[in-house]
């Protein structure tokens, strides 16, 4: 198993699903988890800063994530939302709802099983997220920390943005991955932080390839 954790913008989904393919592992996105609850939380009406309400939503949102590194789709009540999920609205709102204790342990515990149900069935999984390497899966024989500028999160976004038909400039990018990690980072539970085993990778200078090629030989050690 291989924990990827680190800030939005890092290059850690495009990483994590092309080191899974290259380990013919199984992938988990656990990003993806906490959008696709606050998806489920805005279409509710609920206000995503009041907790209970928030948990409550979370208790009985029906999603699936996929775990195979090459389309992975996440669907809310039996819909497709894989796109839907990384709109501007569940940027916005998804650092609160990821901050409600309730929210965590439900999906901490789901991220737990779907892990166990991978390892049995492919032998192998590279799963990404904030808190993978301290909390999910704190005895994952590798953590990696991936790290980045501030200005090159901000260019990388804006281009995944752009790409998928979402106008957004590099200003605008810049102050959305700012804010999140400013949440991420000082929320009281599971803020984002690099486990004290892990190998940090300033990315901010590397292309995916490089990033790839360090990660493999981590991975084959
Ligand atoms: O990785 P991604 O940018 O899709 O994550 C979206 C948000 O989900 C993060 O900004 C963070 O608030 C939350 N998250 C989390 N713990 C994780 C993964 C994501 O709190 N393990």
């Amino acid at each position: 198993m291989v924990a990827l954790d680190g800030p939005s913008g890092t290059g850690k989904t495009t990483v994590a699903r092309k080191l899974a393919e290259r380990l013919s592992a199984g992938y988990l996105d656990t990003g993806a988890m906490y959008r696709v609850v606050t998806l489920a939380v805005l279409r509710a009406g609920v206000d995503p800063a009041d907790a209970d309400a928030v948990a409550a939503t979370a208790r009985d949102a029906v999603f699936t994530v996929g775990t195979t590194p090459v389309r992975p789709a996440v669907t809310l009540a039996g819909a497709d939302v894989s796109a839907e999920i990384r709109g501007p609205e569940v940027n916005h709102a998804v650092s609160p709802v990821s901050a409600v204790p309730a929210v965590r342990e439900l999906l901490v515990a789901r991220q737990r099983r779907i892990i166990d149900e991978v390892l049995a069935e492919v032998g192998g999984i590279v799963v990404e997220g904030r808190d993978i390497g301290t909390v999910v899966a704190p005895d994952s024989p590798l953590k990696v920390y991936l790290t980045a500028s501030p200005e090159i999160r901000a260019a990388r976004r804006s281009a995944q943005d752009n790409a998928a038909g979402r106008r957004s400039t590099q200003a605008d990018a810049l102050a959305s991955v700012d804010r999140r990690d400013r949440l991420d980072s000082s929320r009281a539970a599971s803020p984002l932080r690099a486990a004290p085993d892990a190998v940090h990778l300033d990315t901010s200078e590397l292309e995916i390839d490089q990033v790839l090629v360090a990660l493999s030989e981590l991975a084959s050690r």
